[in-house]
């Protein structure tokens, strides 16, 4: 009775949900997908950064030399940015002032994951497609819109929990003990997973040392979304869940543990790597050799 009721209230105490892979983990996926790209595409998308009306905030937050590299970094952590700005606004609150050449102000938490056992199952998928035909064939504003989206949703396809599966929203309501977070051993198993790239504040000479270890990972075949989709949802059935029963929660063990770091930095440097790929092709496509005459 006494064990329930203890672990009652560390649910309790648990926020409601996790975002995603944390920022470490969006500006690692996007300094490797820049690493992928050749001039042409990283020069498209720094012009449309740059008309970006969150510009300025990413400028001056970023730490690179190359200014237009931090600027890609940064700009790959906003769809996880507005859900706590006032400038934007949920579906079921009042709308808020348009942005230049925004469709709308909405937060889209929805666009974010696929759980089909949800009330709200989520639609990260056909988001990610549809953005990629507006990069590729969009109206400047629209791409302007959709590049942020396009670097941050790539990178969430490739976190297994963002790929439903058990009726726990994605990991948010599965509560682990965590020996490695000794200030809050108690989180959600989300959160765990979220957390795996490294501190949240890394940037600048710390991320590129994160950088070199997962450009040396092997280089994963490029796919397409329904591939990434399935391999989320296979480590889903296996891998991410922890076994191991603690004194209260199921517990991550050491050989839990490096299994997880082993599985993120993979699933990082996968995603960063087809994010390039699929970004050159889209901002920079080749053009076609003249059709022979006849
Ligand atoms: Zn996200």
């Amino acid at each position: 009775m006494k064990r329930k009721s203890l672990v009652c209230i560390v649910l309790l105490l648990l926020p409601f949900a996790a975002p995603a892979w944390n920022g470490a983990g969006h500006r690692l996926v996007a300094a490797l997908a820049w690493q992928e790209m050749r001039p042409a595409a990283r020069e498209r998308a720094s012009e449309l950064l740059r008309r970006h009306p969150d510009y300025a905030r990413w400028r001056q937050r970023q730490q690179e030399a190359d200014v237009d590299y931090g600027v890609f970094q940064e700009a790959s952590t906003w769809p996880d940015d507005i859900r706590r700005d006032p400038r934007f606004h949920d579906w079921d609150e009042p709308p808020t002032p348009r942005l230049p050449g925004f469709p709308d102000m909405l937060r889209q938490r929805h666009w974010h994951y696929l759980d089909r056992a949800a009330a709200e199952p989520g639609e990260i998928d056909t988001r990610l497609l549809t953005l990629a035909n507006t990069l590729a064939h969009g109206k400047v504003a629209d791409q302007v819109y959709a590049l942020p989206w396009f670097l941050h949703l790539v990178a969430d396809l490739h976190q297994p929990l963002h790929t439903g599966g058990r009726d726990d929203r994605g990991g948010n309501a599965f509560t682990i003990e965590n020996p490695y977070a000794p200030r809050q051993p108690f989180m959600s198993l989300h959160r765990y997973w979220d957390d795996l790239p490294g501190p949240p504040w890394l940037r600048g000479r710390s991320l590129d040392q994160a950088l070199q270890r997962h450009i040396a990972l092997p280089p994963p075949a490029q796919g397409d979304v329904a591939d990434w989709l399935a391999e989320s949802q296979a480590l889903l059935a296996g891998p991410v869940y922890p076994n191991a029963q603690g004194s209260l929660l199921p517990l991550v063990t050491p050989a839990f543990h490096r299994r997880a770091q082993a599985i993120a930095a993979a699933r990082l440097a996968a995603a960063g790597r087809r994010l390039g790929r699929w970004l050159d092709q889209l901002l920079a496509p080749v053009p076609r050799p003249p059709a022979a005459n006849r």
